[in-house]
């Protein structure tokens, strides 16, 4: 049995990463610095995992940016435009990367940066590949054995890893029209070989090959593409060990095309998928060796052994302990570095911190049990599985995660709570009579500029420099001017400004019970940018309001309605790491009834609109389509219950940032908002389509403009997008926005767009 690691967080347990290249970028420091800072982590993490036992460590799973990246360099998949980057003799070839990464504007050059999109269904975001018709590849950069010989020289030998060919090819795009870009595959492979053949001229004995496509649906095209590339590898490096990995799902009707692929060993995550092993056991044909991903790559709860141990001795009884690998079940880079930085008895208490377990940590238990499945388990190993067991036995047990209230109200929730009185035919006339609005009514996404001046007083805060006195202080008159501001420009519906919050779940998280956070659990999300997810670890609910005081204290300043702003269940729970000891379903439930808490609170404060925005609702889709239906309803049905507490005259809001609405249209109309905001001026209002051809039968605000760039829009430019909307949606059912939250924004474009956004409005009310 051998010990085996996928991937390793390469932003460093402080955030190195992240500050070397923040400088670098900045022109503070020279690009030997930031070379050195990556030298640093990189020998940091296979010592660390030297140190551990881990059998197979991971090289080239180190990034300046991101794996896809590296991997588009690495064969040459660089885009005509940033070519003149290279005829710049000073830039260095890391130069050119995060050309590529973040866009170029330098002597008079101006290139923008490739597309970025979603790993599979995590919160990394990945650098998508652009592909041309016939496009031809070749070997560009060396990362891939420089970091093997790196690891080497310290006498590390290392298994580089690689995204597969197939994979590799899928998670790009093609820029032309008029073929697949699977059709390169045949160019790209021999690229591929020949990476292969100098890994082979240094020595190396396992090569990872990433292959997360086989868990998705796959074309026969694409299951050809699989044989075709495997077996052209295997003919040519007969000798080679290679490691075929899949993770975040199954491997279900593609089990068959996997085990017959001529590789040594495959990869199987069996924390999303436990029920695949017996027929993957039952499947593979005898050569072929194991890994098991039974230790979780994308949570933080620690590994319940037993479990493990239990997959792992079927597994050993069915093809002998010699052909299995003990794993994570993906990379940890979705994992923060190290649960021992956190230090804080306070923020995570001794009972909860025993509960978890980081990426370091999780190196840990691999080694532990391949130890506890062998015959002999030194004394060590068999010490740790008592305190396992102890601690998971407390998880199971503890009063700080069971609250009886929480799960019975759960468990009385009726058809009742899940629908408003009545339908929306019946509350458009309540809300028309109560609130008086014009045609074409302007409104907000929420958030106005989070000037460097208001986060710094949030820091003095937490640091104890201001009282809570002065900072609400300080938070109110910055609420004052914003509620001033939107008066005068005659925006119609005013929001209060969301300065009082750090993030929109966080905010949410730190007031209800259920939620933790840590200081340091930091999770790469894209580049140099990290996010540090709360856990939520117990029972959800809400011990007291959350809103109302900053909602009501906006609403005394101003005889126009204010909204209330709130984040939706499924964003809440998209944006957490989640408990495993339920399903997901159950802790969006509780989740909602907080929410509708806070709704029914805000109601009876006298707001009479109030947002629940869900922009995280279609991303939580599964990997699968039959998967869809599932997460659909209960996603649903827990926006349904955190709005439906109110009554017909309170208007309920959401919002979604940029989403394809085509294929999920019946279940956001399910949703029943009576307005639904939607990040459109990107596209030209074409995603509103979908919502014309379904007759969507409740109100909508197409954003007017595009709140990620600082470019003002004209008043001529936004009449010109409404007319797109009017001539689709009929105009007594369309409001004005922009296309998401401005707090990004500096103050002085804000209020000139949004000038322009209410003269435009005026100027479509005078052609109806
Ligand atoms: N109300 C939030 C804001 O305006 C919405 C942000 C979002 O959709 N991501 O900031
Ligand atoms: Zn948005």
């Amino acid at each position: 049995m051998l010990t085996n690691n996928l991937g390793y967080p390469r932003i460093g347990s402080s955030r190195e990463l992240k500050k070397a290249s923040e400088l670098y970028w900045s022109g503070k420091t020279p690009i030997e610095n930031l070379l050195q800072t990556g030298k640093e982590i990189r020998a940091n993490n296979w010592k660390l995992q030297q140190e551990s036992g881990i059998d197979l460590i991971p090289s080239n799973d180190f990034s300046f940016y991101d794996q896809v990246l590296d991997l588009s360099l690495t064969v040459g998949a660089i885009p005509k435009r940033y070519h003149e980057v290279i005829l710049n003799k000073a830039n260095t070839e890391l130069d050119l990367y995060f050309a590529m990464a973040r866009g170029y504007q330098k002597d008079g050059i101006d290139i923008t940066a490739m597309e970025m999109t979603k790993w599979f269904d995590t919160n990394y975001h990945y650098i998508v590949p652009e592909f041309y018709k016939d496009q031809t590849f070749k070997l560009f950069s060396q990362k891939i054995v420089n970091e093997y010989n790196e690891a080497k020289r310290l006498g590390i030998k290392t298994k580089p890893v690689i995204i597969g060919p197939v994979s590799y090819l899928l998670l790009g795009k093609e820029k032309q029209s008029g073929f697949h870009r699977i059709d390169l595959i045949r160019n790209l492979l021999p690229v591929y070989l020949e990476i292969l053949r100098e890994l082979e001229n240094q020595h190396v004995e396992w090569v990872q090959f990433d292959e997360p496509f086989l868990v998705l649906d796959l074309t026969p095209k694409e299951k050809d593409a699989y044989t075709y590339v495997y077996k052209e590898i295997r003919k040519q490096f007969p000798k080679l060990k290679i490691l075929l990995t899949t993770y975040f799902e199954g491997l279900k009707d593609n089990l068959e095309l996997a085990a017959s692929l001529p590789v040594t060993a495959l990869h199987i995550d069996l924390v999303r998928a436990p029920e695949q092993l017996e027929s993957i056991l039952a499947a593979i044909p005898n050569h072929l060796q194991l890994s098991l991903g039974v230790v979780d790559g994308r949570n933080i709860w620690k590994n319940d052994f037993q479990q493990s141990l239990s997959q792992l001795n079927l597994a050993a009884e069915k093809i002998g302990e010699s052909r299995i690998l003990v794993s994570p079940s993906c990379s940890l880079i979705h994992a923060p570095c190290d649960l021992e930085l956190e230090t804080n008895d306070q923020t995570l208490t001794p009972e909860i911190k025993q509960w978890l377990a980081f990426a370091r940590q999780k190196v840990d238990e691999i080694v532990y049990l391949k130890q506890l499945a062998g015959k002999t388990p030194s004394n060590h190993a068999i010490t740790a599985l008592q305190d396992n067991v102890a601690a998971n036995q407390s998880r199971r047990t503890s009063k700080l995660i069971h609250h009886d209230a929480v799960k019975n109200r759960i468990a009385g929730v009726t058809e009742k709570d899940e629908n408003r009185l009545n339908p929306f035919s019946k509350r458009r006339i309540a809300q028309h009579n109560a609130l008086k609005l014009p045609l074409f009514p302007t409104t907000t996404i929420g958030s106005f500029p989070q000037t460097p001046e208001v986060r710094s007083w949030r820091a003095k805060f937490k640091k104890g420099s201001l009282t809570l006195a002065e900072y609400d202080a300080l938070i109110e008159k910055e609420t004052e001017e914003t509620i001033r501001f939107q008066e005068n420009t005659g925006i119609d519906v005013l929001v209060h400004g969301e300065f009082e919050r750090n993030d929109m779940v966080e905010y949410f998280g730190e007031q209800l019970a259920g939620f933790v956070f840590t200081k340091n659990g930091w999770v790469q999300s894209y580049g140099s940018r990290c996010v540090k997810p709360p856990i939520i670890f117990g029972d959800v609910h809400r011990p007291a309001p959350m809103t109302v005081r900053w909602s009501s204290y906006a609403q005394s300043l101003t005889s126009k309605w204010v909204k209330g702003m709130l984040t939706g269940p499924v964003t809440i729970l998209q944006w957490s790491f989640v408990r495993n000891d339920q399903p997901r379903s159950l802790t969006c439930k509780q989740i909602a009834l907080a929410i509708r808490d806070e709704v029914c609170d805000l109601e009876k404060a006298g707001i009479k609109i109030i947002q629940i925005d869900e922009p995280a609702i279609r991303e939580g889709l599964p990997l699968r389509q039959s998967d869809w239906q599932e997460y659909l309803k209960w996603a649903v049905q827990s926006f349904r219950i955190s709005a439906s507490g109110v009554r017909d005259e309170t208007q309920i809001h959401t919002h979604m940032c940029y989403s394809e609405f085509n294929d999920i249209i019946q279940h956001i109309a399910d949703m029943d908002a009576d307005v639904i905001t939607i990040e459109c001026s990107r596209s030209q209002m074409e995603l509103l389509d979908a919502f014309a051809d379904f007759n969507y039968p409740n109100e909508i605000g197409p954003g007017v403009y595009d709140i990620h760039s600082p470019r003002v829009p004209s008043r001529d430019e936004m009449v010109l997008l409404l007319e797109k909307a009017k001539a689709v949606i009929p105009a007594g059912q369309l409001w004005v926005n922009p296309d998401c939250g401005l707090k990004t924004r500096h103050w002085d474009e804000t209020k000139k767009a949004l000038i322009e956004m209410v003269e435009a409005a005026k100027e479509l009310r005078l052609s109806v």
